[in-house]
């Protein structure tokens, strides 16, 4: 059976099967909701990599809870800063909440930390943090990740919500490029 897919230059091939996981996005459900039961989180899934990761993982959260949904709009900001990325999309009060990240990738982490001061101005009692997918090698910032469905190495990804070019992400494995030059 051939399991590899050709998007745009690039041809890929699955490296993560749906079984697997789906295997690990129980088990890390498991973990939140012991942890954060009786708390009420709030599910904050960033758009629009992690849907698929969200639907999943939420079908397995047996805790009362809330999920909403935010994007991170990319803006130029002055010269010297480069690219910004804002937090658009919350429409909840903050204030004292149990928040939970729901995020697809955490590659150098720097989404992330830009995620959380902007999410910590906002009052919360606590804020985590979970990723369907981390690439450890690649963290540039000290994060506290309690909650990691996946640990990857570096390569490029696509796949279970994750895109190449706005492409790849309806598929249900994820799937590792090749032939990478
Ligand atoms: P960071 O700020 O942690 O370096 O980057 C996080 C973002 O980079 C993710 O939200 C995702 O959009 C993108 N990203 C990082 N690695 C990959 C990858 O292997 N595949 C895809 N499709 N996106 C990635």
């Amino acid at each position: 059976m051939d399991n590899t897919v050709q998007i745009k230059d690039k041809r890929f091939a699955v490296s993560i099967p749906e079984a697997d996981i789906l295997r690990e996005v129980e088990r890390v459900a498991e973990e939140i909701n012991r942890d954060l039961a009786g708390k009420n989180p709030l599910f904050l899934s960033v758009l629009n990599g992690s849907f698929m990761f969200t639907s999943d993982l939420m079908k397995r959260i047996t805790i009362p809870c809330e999920v909403s949904f935010v994007k991170l709009a990319s803006y130029q900001g002055i010269a010297t800063t480069g690219k910004v990325k804002e937090v658009i999309g919350i429409n909840e009060d903050l204030t004292g909440r149990t928040v939970v990240i729901v995020e697809d990738i955490v590659d150098t982490g720097l989404t992330m930390q830009r995620l959380l001061e902007s999410l910590g101005t906002r009052r919360p009692k606590e804020i985590h943090i979970a990723t369907l997918l981390l690439k450890p090698d690649k963290l540039q910032v000290d994060l506290n990740i309690e909650y990691v469905a996946m640990r990857i190495p570096n390569d490029f990804i696509v796949g279970y919500g994750l895109d190449y070019d706005g492409l790849g992400r309806n598929f249900k494995d994820i799937y590792t490029v090749i032939n990478e030059e």
